[in-house]
């Protein structure tokens, strides 16, 4: 089954603002978050088509997925313990610690 992305039409959750779902083709779109219940709407994601991997498998895999969200703004949609999950241009403390990925 692929992998869809949904994004909180406003505020995020314990899911974060964008969380991914495996759904079959035929499931319907969801139109609220089955975390929280606010309304979600369905992004269109290429690779979740072809490539079926969840954030937290990427993360499992040792990815790390920045997605932007405003000008110099990134989500890490991956975050690792002690990682922020917003990463900011000019801020140095907010980028992902690859010390975290590397554990031997
Ligand atoms: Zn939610």
């Amino acid at each position: 089954m692929p992998v869809y992305e949904y994004e909180h039409v406003s505020g995020v959750c314990e899911n974060g603002s964008v969380f991914e779902i495996r759904q079959a083709i035929s499931e319907p779109a969801l139109k609220t978050c089955p975390h929280c219940g606010q309304p979600v709407k369905r992004l269109i994601s290429l690779v979740g088509v072809s490539v079926p991997k969840t954030n937290s498998e990427l993360r499992d895999m040792g990815f790390t997925k920045l997605v932007r969200r405003d000008d110099g703004i990134y989500e890490n949609v991956t975050p690792r313990k002690g990682d922020s999950r917003y990463m900011e241009r000019g801020k140095p403390g907010t980028i992902p610690n690859i010390a975290n990925t590397i554990t031997d």
